[in-house]
């Protein structure tokens, strides 16, 4: 419940100043955020209908959106039900920016709407086009492979794409003994310990602001309180607490791991929205955020009232345009990744 708080302040502040309004005790507070939240839901879903629309949440997003959306996944995951799903005119994609753009590129007869068009993520910010073009000319004739994290102009600029999932596989399977490697340096530095290709960050120090928040101590601080534990990280965290760790993974190997695991207590070191969907959909199982402030403010700038004004009134603001030169450079390199991460299954 403690999450619904966390994630709603604005929804909640709404609700406490009804709560006041009517003199009401904290615990109708609670009420009424409840039956907020379930009427908006109620709501999203009748219009979901209604319009013939598809919602896609990702695994960082807070469990109400969760909770109303079709599929529930990674880039990987989501990018592949996108381009497979078959008969909505509409996708409301609840992420941010570049998880988007990817499903408009490989959706182009569809509509596809965000939530909130600020929601942007800051590493994929980091690596513009301009980025990938120089370090093309400097390292001129070595491949390029950028994570899915990446803007459309970007991937445009790419060989091939890949995620935190499949980011050793795809860089194996180039074939080279080096490639250019961006945005987030500690990623890349994953992928090097992994495959042994070199990996020549672009740009020099891209990294994403909530899994560099977590630390070593972090980690150690919680396995001497829970020994029993396992613990699982992110790519995307430095090398240091990838080494402090049991398992590393994205978030969608990190839900599998949890689930098949003969485990009963894990840690996890990555966005708390995982947390949350692994507790509501692993029973039996005790998940502990290795950093309950690891929460990533531009996800959760994705509300239940931005998703039904979407659906209600598809704000021209916030369907998503990719030029259509860029798309159809950007579509084959995510289709390269599709196609080499399937091979060899
Ligand atoms: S968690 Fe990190 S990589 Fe993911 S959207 Fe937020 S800032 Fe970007």
């Amino acid at each position: 419940m403690s999450k619904l708080f966390i994630c709603a302040v604005a929804e909640l502040t709404i609700v406490k100043k009804e709560a006041e309004w009517k003199k009401t005790s904290p615990l109708k507070v609670v009420g009424l955020f409840r039956g907020r939240v379930r009427r908006l839901q109620e709501e999203i879903l009748r219009l979901k209908e209604r319009e013939n629309a598809f919602i896609l949440a990702h695994n960082y997003q807070v469990p109400e959106i969760q909770e109303v959306a079709d599929a529930v996944g990674d880039s990987l995951e989501l990018a592949r039900i996108a381009q497979k799903k078959r008969g909505p005119d509409v996708i409301v994609f609840s992420a941010v920016d570049f998880m988007a753009e990817t499903a408009a590129i490989l959706n182009p007869d569809r509509e596809v709407y965000v939530p909130d068009p600020t929601a942007r993520c800051p590493m994929a910010l980091m690596c513009p086009r301009e980025v990938v073009s120089e370090a093309k000319r400097v390292h001129n004739g070595v491949p390029v492979v950028l994570y899915i994290n990446t803007l459309a102009e970007a991937k445009a600029e790419a060989d091939v794409v890949c995620t935190s999932a499949n980011a050793p596989t795809i860089v194996e399977k180039v074939g080279a003994e080096r490639v250019l490697f961006g945005p987030d340096k500690n990623l890349g530095l994953y992928v090097e310990k992994i495959t042994g290709v070199r990996v020549i960050p672009v740009p020099e120090d891209g990294y994403c602001y909530v899994h560099t928040m977590f630390e070593p101590r972090h980690i150690a601080r919680l396995r001497r309180r829970h020994p029993d534990a396992v613990v699982m990280v992110h790519p995307e965290c430095t090398l240091e607490v990838q080494r402090g760790a049991d398992f590393v993974g994205s978030t969608s190997q990190m839900y599998r791991y949890a689930k098949d695991s003969k485990h009963e207590k894990f840690i996890v070191g990555t966005e708390v929205g995982l947390v949350d969907r692994m507790r509501r959909e692993i029973e039996g199982k005790t998940f502990i955020p290795a950093l309950s402030r690891a929460v990533c403010k531009n996800m959760k700038k994705n509300t239940l009232e931005k998703i039904r004004r979407v659906l209600l009134e598809k704000p021209p603001e916030n369907l998503v345009m990719v030029p259509e030169d860029v798309a159809n450079k950007a579509k084959r390199s995510i289709e390269r990744m599709l196609e080499l991460s399937e091979k060899g299954k």
